[in-house]
Parts: C-alpha cells; sequence; structure tokens
C-alpha cells in the first residue's frame, strides 16, 4: 500500500492511496486539469483511478467532484450529507455514486477496505479514515479541531499517519490580514488543529507504531513546514527518547502546491 498527498492545505487538498490494483482519490480540491498533471508527474495513469472518496464538502477538498467524477468516469463515494452538501445542482444527477458512506461502517474499493470515522469540524458529516489492504494499515485525518478518543483510538494500530498540523498559534494570532472571526473559527473545536495538538497527541496518545508520520494541511500563511516538523520530532524524542535519532527519519511534511514524497508499505 502507498500514498502521495498530491497537494494538502487550503489552496486544495487530494491524495492518491494505492493498494494492489486499486487506485483511490481522496478528496478531490484540486483543480481537474492540475489534478490529472501531478498524478503524471508521480507516475500515475489517471485513467486507472476506481473511485473518489470525499471526506467532507469544502471548497479545498471537493471543489473539482463534478468535473473528476465526468473527467475520469469513476464513481463518488460520499456520506448522503456531504454529498448533498456540495451543491451540485443539476450535475449531481450526472455522478456516479459508489456506496453511500457511513461513519463507523467499512466499505470496500478493490483491494482497499476503508474505516470512515466522525471527526469534530465545521461540516455538514466531516469524517477522517483508516485504510488497510493485506494486513497494513494508514490512518488520515485532516480537518480536524482536536484530537478526540476516537481518532486516537483508530490511530492506534496504524503503519502510517497522516495528520493536520495547520497552524503555529502564535502567528496565528498575530496574522495581520485574519478577521478575529476566523481566528476563532480555525481555534475552535470545530476548526483546525494547532502544531501543539498535534504535538500533543503524539507525545500523549499516539501507539509508537507508525513509522510513517506525513504532516497535511499546514496553513501557508500562519505556519512554516520546519516549524510542524520540529515540534513533531521533539514530540515523538520525548515518548521515546532512546530512540530520539529515528524521529527524523519518521515525520514527512505534505506540500501545499506540488505532491509529497510517497509512504509505501
Ligand atoms: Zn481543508
Ligand atoms: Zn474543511
Amino acid at each position: 500500500m502507498r500514498i502521495c498527498l498530491l497537494g494538502s492545505g487550503s489552496s486544495g487538498n487530494s491524495a492518491l492511496v494505492a493498494a494492489g490494483e486499486t487506485r483511490v482519490l481522496l478528496d478531490c480540491g484540486i483543480s481537474g486539469r492540475e489534478t490529472v498533471r501531478r498524478l503524471r508527474e508521480i507516475g500515475e495513469d489517471p485513467s486507472r483511478i476506481d473511485g473518489i472518496v470525499l471526506t467532507h464538502e469544502h471548497g479545498d477538498h471537493a471543489r473539482s467532484l463534478g468535473v473528476l467524477a465526468k473527467m475520469l468516469d469513476v464513481p463518488v463515494y460520499a456520506s448522503t450529507a456531504t454529498l448533498g452538501a456540495c451543491r451540485l445542482g443539476e450535475r449531481l444527477k450526472e455522478i456516479r455514486r459508489g456506496e453511500e458512506i457511513v461513519a463507523g461502517s467499512d466499505f470496500a474499493i478493490g483491494d482497499l477496505v476503508f474505516h470512515p470515522f466522525s471527526i469534530s469540524h465545521d461540516a455538514a458529516d466531516p469524517l477522517a479514515f483508516t485504510f488497510e489492504s493485506r494486513g497494513c494499515r494508514m490512518g488520515m485525518a485532516v480537518d480536524l479541531g482536536r484530537f478526540d478518543e476516537v481518532t486516537a483510538a483508530r490511530f492506534r494500530g496504524c503503519d502510517a499517519l497522516v495528520i493536520e498540523a495547520n497552524h503555529e498559534i502564535a502567528m496565528l494570532r498575530a496574522h495581520p490580514k485574519y478577521s478575529w472571526n476566523l481566528k476563532m473559527r480555525i481555534w475552535s473545536d470545530r476548526g483546525h488543529v494547532s502544531n501543539d495538538q498535534m504535538a500533543a497527541f503524539l507525545e500523549r496518545d499516539f501507539d509508537d507504531r507508525a513509522q510513517h508520520i506525513m504532516l497535511a494541511h499546514l496553513s501557508r500563511n500562519t505556519n512554516l513546514p520546519e516549524l510542524a516538523r520540529q515540534a513533531a520530532i521533539v514530540a515523538l524524542q520525548k515518548r521515546s527518547p532512546l530512540l530520539s535519532a529515528d524521529a527524523e527519519r519518521r515525520v514527512k511534511v505534505a506540500r501545499y502546491d506540488a505532491p509529497s514524497d510517497w509512504i509505501r508499505l
């Protein structure tokens, strides 16, 4: 199993998850043309995608749903509330639906089994996922206000994690162009996870199993890749002082404007 984030952050999110002959796009918040271009850049044939899975309806995750579902001619796996909130209008009729996603109910696409679970975020039915194939398991949660018990429990036993590290609190507080309301939205339990919250999760609730940790959905305005990376590394080192040299190797940071490194299990 392998995963590559084609792009991550408020300008657009999409990830390719592959196992065996199966290839799934997780979210489609990057334009159709650019998604296809980035798929080719990472050596993937867009015509071999088997489906699109949606986490929630926000534009940075679902912007090109109508275009990509048609262009790639693939089914869309989403909860009914999320698909309704995408406001596709007439284009909804053109979308071929895969299985309806219900939080807590597993579904399969080819060689991949997905387990969706609810997270705290200001969307109609926001979901995060673990996905498995042939005994390997990955977990991915971005766009969540906090790491609650459900997320921490689902992430136990994962071999790789993609987790949000949206902002550095001091940078968010000081940002001159963000309104107070926007700052409060991002800060809230239904907004986005800070570097500190991500690090607290790694230090306290992480089971220390995943050898690959990809930090994702970093804000271009209120975070820096190296700040997020260092926060994660320090947290891992506090958790396992004897393996401190290992922490640097385990942590990667996704990019907003280009594909990430691959995680391969
Ligand atoms: Zn987002
Ligand atoms: Zn969102």
